[in-house]
């Protein structure tokens, strides 16, 4: 059966201060109710890509100057970042900002703040989010500030689904975590895709995990896709298992 690609990302270019240029083409799909990860090392250009999505550049002094980027067949260039969270899609950012000096709970409620939504219909998302992140329950009246690094991660995912979102895009979320955690973080993930039909689009240095949980993976290097295919394709590829996963 043909998948339908919520988003489509076609050959663009980004430049920033207008002489960088960081993206130098890149093209991806990402399908309607799938893991799809997007792979590479430091300054592969990651985050450029999600930001280029989530139209956060400008802030940055970045621009995509070539190609263009679809989501449901329309154009999202030059949407704000709030109508874009409108129409289901919603950045997790890397290093899992969060109100430190908000509580848990407080956090996750900043996240519905773009619908609305009555206080009985919040309180069953919360609900919702609770029973994927049991911790963040017991948590719930915690400073955030006080909350481990494998809790703050979890906030900044909660959070974006307070938003109901069609799909996420999810910024290195393994960052500064223990391995324990990371397969706590990456198995909710997979739980939500599953259960809430939640699409995701991640960016991630560890290609070990991602390819483990993702269904479909592009290979990022230096602006440019050098390689993509099925998920248990690229775990078994000669290249992918001696460059990204450390199996020489
Ligand atoms: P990381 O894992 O470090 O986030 P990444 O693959 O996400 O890596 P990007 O953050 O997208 O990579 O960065 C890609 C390249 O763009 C890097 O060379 C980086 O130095 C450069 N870059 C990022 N932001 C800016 C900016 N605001 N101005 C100029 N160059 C930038």
């Amino acid at each position: 059966k043909t998948q339908e690609n919520l988003l489509e990302v076609n050959n663009i270019e980004v430049i920033y201060n207008h002489v960088i240029l960081v993206l130098k083409g890149v093209s991806l799909s990402v399908p309607k109710g799938g893991i799809t990860a997007l792979l590479g090392g430091n300054g592969a250009g990651k985050t450029t890509t999600l930001k280029a999505i989530s139209n956060l550049l400008h802030s940055e002094r970045g621009e995509v100057t070539k190609g263009s980027i679809l989501y449901h067949g329309k154009t999202v260039q030059h949407r704000d970042p709030a109508s874009l969270v409108k129409a289901g899609v919603i950045q997790v950012m890397e290093g899992r900002h969060c109100f430190e000096h908000l509580t848990v709970e407080e956090n996750l409620l900043t996240g519905s703040y773009t619908r609305t939504a009555s206080r009985a219909e919040i309180d069953l998302d919360l609900e919702l989010v609770y029973s994927y992140f049991p911790r963040l329950k017991l948590r719930r009246k915690s400073q955030a500030g006080y909350t481990s690094g494998g809790e703050q991660q979890m906030i900044a995912i909660g959070r974006a689904l307070m938003s109901k979102p069609e799909t996420i895009l999810l910024d290195e979320p393994s960052m500064g975590l223990a391995p324990q955690l990371v397969e706590e973080i990456f198995t909710i993930v997979k739980n939500l895709n599953e259960e809430e039909g939640t699409t995701f689009l991640l960016a991630e240095q560890n290609t070990n995990v991602a390819l483990r949980f993702a269904h479909y993976g592009y290979i990022l290097e230096s602006g440019r896709i050098v390689m993509d295919g099925p998920a248990a394709e690229l775990r078994e590829n000669p290249d992918v298992k001696e460059f990204y996963l450390g199996m020489s």
